[in-house]
């Protein structure tokens, strides 16, 4: 009974849709069970991005009273952390998560469903997702792919990250190798410096042997598992190449049409839970970690100077309406993007940002 309250109030409070062409009633057996597999780009069980998946197949599990079993795999257990998209496309898995910014090689689009740099925070990229037209484009774009996307997980904004070097002037991004993805990667490259892409396991060792001079990746809760501290000396923010990442939920469409409409809704229930779960327990955790990194582990904590955030945001600015004049898709969904982007800037500034301003003078 407690679960179907549960999964009631869920229903409830989020609503359901069903936007997708589903088999006709008959065709489907509302009684059949599923064992689906799930795979991702993180270390299995890491902590927040390697959880989310875990939970969502938790919560799915119990709210179809076991009708639905999902097996999560860690990057590189049946495919490679880069992989994840071309899995799920093919129907090879039935389901992945990861983050859309990776796929920027084929669907360059799909970075603005993870982050742009200067872009939207965690609450605003939710609102443009559910409220604002950002997931039909989405579910648009994906779906020459075969593939059915759902908001999965926010990190909130993210710091900057670790250096080795002092960053004081524009001068000190000349020449530095730092590992940062995305167009974040290109703004640095436009900066003078030289971006490069290693996934997260093999961070410390580059950051260790001086083979870059500096990494991002992801914020004090994460951060502190991969010892960065114990490799770099300045921990440098705000992360404005990554306001507030949005993971995804990717699911075969074949895989999805084959559902009975109950077990549909029950993923998208628990999946936009564990979307606003995860965001929590990075906030609760976050200052957490960084009051160790600074008082236990003596870690420099640094403000990018004022001058430099103005340039990458120029600089990124520029990218983004190049991009935009390049791609007629990139045009569509940055058009959404930047509209949306404006009116909610325009809102927060006399709401959240003058609150915020008003409580810490
Ligand atoms: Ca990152």
């Amino acid at each position: 009974m407690k679960k179907f309250i549960y999964l009631f109030t869920l229903i409830f409070i989020f609503g359901c849709s069903k936007d997708t062409e589903t088999q006709s009633e008959e065709d489907i057996d509302k009684d059949k069970t599923y064992n689906w597999r799930l795979v991702t780009s993180w270390p299995k069980n890491y902590p927040g991005l390697g959880m989310a998946p875990e939970r969502i197949a938790d919560l799915v599990e119990e709210m179809s009273d076991g009708q639905m079993k999902i097996t999560v795999y860690g990057a590189g257990e049946q495919v490679p952390a880069f992989g994840v998209f071309d899995a799920v496309s093919s129907g090879a898995h039935q389901m992945g998560h990861s983050g859309g910014y990776f796929w920027k090689g084929k669907v360059p689009a799909a970075q603005f469903f993870t982050s742009v740099p200067f872009g939207l925070t965690a609450d605003e990229i939710n609102s443009w997702v559910n409220h604002g037209g950002g997931l039909e484009l989405w579910r648009e774009i994906y779906e020459p792919f075969n593939i059915y996307p759902i908001p999965a997980g926010n990190t909130g904004t993210q710091m900057f990250g670790w250096f080795n070097k002092e960053i004081n002037s524009l001068e000190d991004i000349k020449g530095l190798k730092m590992r940062i993805p995305g167009i974040g990667g290109e703004v640095l490259k436009e900066a003078g410096g030289i971006p490069v892409t290693l996934p997260g396991g093999e961070l410390y060792t580059a950051l260790q042997t001086g083979v870059i001079d500096a990494t991002e990746w992801v914020g004090p809760y994460n951060d502190l598992t991969f010892g960065f501290h114990q490799a770099a000396k300045y921990y440098y923010y705000p992360g404005w190449h990554e306001p507030g990442p949005m993971l995804e939920l990717l699911i075969n469409i074949d895989a999805w049409n084959s559902l009975p409409n109950h077990l549909q809704v029950i993923i998208e229930t628990a999946t936009k839970a564990v979307n606003q779960d995860m965001l929590d327990e990075y906030l609760a955790k976050n200052n957490q970690a960084l009051t160790e990194l600074v008082e236990v582990h003596g870690v420099e904590l640094r403000k990018l100077p004022d001058d430099v955030i103005d340039e990458f945001e120029v600089i990124s600015n520029r990218i983004l309406e190049d991009l935009a004049k390049e791609d007629e898709t990139i045009a569509k969904v940055y058009d959404s993007y930047l509209n949306f982007k404006n009116n909610v800037s325009a809102y927060h500034q006399i709401s959240e940002d003058a609150f915020i301003e008003a409580r810490n003078k």
